[in-house]
C-alpha cells in the first residue's frame, strides 16, 4: 500500500483574475496531494491520536462518521499503514449505506458497525464496542489532539509570508490548529462547509483555548447545507481547474474556492494581501457526484 508523503506538500499560485484585478496574491497549500485514501487535513488531524494509541499499546481504533466520510476512509487507510485495527461506527442502517468509501475503507480492513440515526446521535457507543483495550476517536477527529495535530501545517509552508490563512470548517478542528500557530499579525479565515452551524465558533474556541488569534468565520459559503451543492459551485470548480490545474472536492474545498474568490471580489481583502489558502483534499468524494458532472 503507498505511503503518505508528505514531500508530496507543494505550495502553488492560484491564477484566478480576481486575485490579479484587486492585487492579491493566492497560494494554495495542496496537502491533497500527500495520499489518495487519507487526504489532506485527515493526517494532520490524526497524527497525534495514533502516537497516543500506540503510546499505551491499543492496538484497535474505533471512531465515527458517515457513509460518505473523509475521516472514516482516512483512519481506515492510515491505521492499515501503521498496523492498528480500525472499527469504524458508522451512521445509518447497512443497506442504504453501501457507499464506494466505505468499500473502499473495508478494503483497508475497517471493520463497519451500524448505528441507527437516533443512537448514533445520541453518541452511544454500541455495547460491543465498549472495551477498554480499544483506542476511541472522536467524530471528524474533533478535539486537542486533532488540533494541534493540525497545527503542524505550518511545517510545510512559509509562514511569516502570508497575511490570511483560510481553511474550510466542517468540525472546526483544523482551523483551530491553523488558530493556534497563527502569528498575532495573520487573520484565519474559516469557511463553514454547514449551515447555520452556530456551534462552530464555540467549538473552536474550546480547542484554541487561550491561543486564540485574529480569526472570522464565513457561514455563507454551506450552498444549502453539508454535502449539497448547485450548478454555480460546480460551475466554479471546473472553471477552476480550467485556470489553474487545481482540482477541488465539493463538499469541502470547492465552498473553500469559492468563498476566497468571493470575498475578494466583495473587497474584503486589502491590496497587497498575501492570501494562503489550505487544500485540505477531500477528492475521494467527488465520486458520489454523476459522471461528467466535473471535468478533472
Ligand atoms: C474533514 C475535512 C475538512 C474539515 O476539517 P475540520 O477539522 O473538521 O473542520 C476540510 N476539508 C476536507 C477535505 C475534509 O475532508
Amino acid at each position: 500500500m503507498q505511503d503518505i508523503d508528505l514531500n508530496n506538500i507543494t505550495t502553488d499560485r492560484l491564477l484566478l483574475p480576481v486575485f490579479a484585478e484587486n492585487n492579491l496574491e493566492a497560494d494554495v497549500l495542496r496537502l491533497d496531494k500527500i495520499h489518495p485514501d487519507v487526504s489532506g487535513n485527515k493526517w494532520f488531524k490524526l497524527r497525534y491520536y495514533l502516537e497516543e494509541a500506540g503510546n499505551t499499546d491499543k492496538k484497535t481504533i474505533v471512531t465515527f462518521g458517515g457513509a460518505w466520510s473523509n475521516h472514516i476512509l482516512a483512519t481506515a487507510a492510515f491505521c492499515r499503514l501503521k498496523n492498528f485495527h480500525s472499527i469504524g461506527v458508522i451512521r445509518g442502517e447497512e443497506a442504504g449505506a453501501n457507499s464506494p468509501v466505505l468499500a473502499r475503507a473495508k478494503e483497508f480492513g475497517m471493520r463497519l458497525v451500524f448505528q441507527s440515526r437516533d443512537n448514533y446521535r445520541d453518541k452511544k457507543l454500541p455495547v460491543e464496542l465498549n472495551d477498554p483495550g480499544y483506542y476511541l476517536i472522536p467524530e471528524g477527529g474533533y478535539g486537542i489532539k486533532g488540533a494541534d495535530g493540525a497545527a503542524t501545517i505550518y511545517a510545510h509552508f512559509e509562514k511569516n509570508k502570508y497575511t490570511h490563512i483560510c481553511c474550510a470548517a466542517g468540525t472546526g478542528t483544523m482551523t483551530a490548529g491553523l488558530i493556534i500557530n497563527a502569528n498575532s499579525s495573520q487573520d484565519i479565515i474559516g469557511v463553514s462547509v454547514l449551515k447555520n452551524n452556530t456551534a462552530l465558533e464555540d467549538e473552536i474556541r474550546k480547542l484554541a483555548g487561550n491561543k486564540m488569534k485574529n480569526y472570522r468565520l464565513a457561514h455563507d459559503y454551506h450552498f444549502g447545507g453539508y454535502a449539497k451543492h448547485s450548478p454555480a459551485l460546480i460551475e466554479f470548480m471546473n472553471e477552476m481547474f480550467r485556470l489553474s490545474g487545481i482540482p477541488s472536492d465539493f463538499v469541502y474545498t470547492g465552498k473553500l474556492f469559492f468563498a476566497v474568490n468571493d470575498l475578494a471580489a466583495k473587497k474584503y481583502f486589502s491590496r497587497g494581501s498575501r492570501i494562503l489558502i489550505i487544500h485540505s483534499g477531500g477528492l475521494p468524494g467527488n465520486i458520489s457526484l454523476g459522471k461528467g458532472t466535473l471535468i478533472f
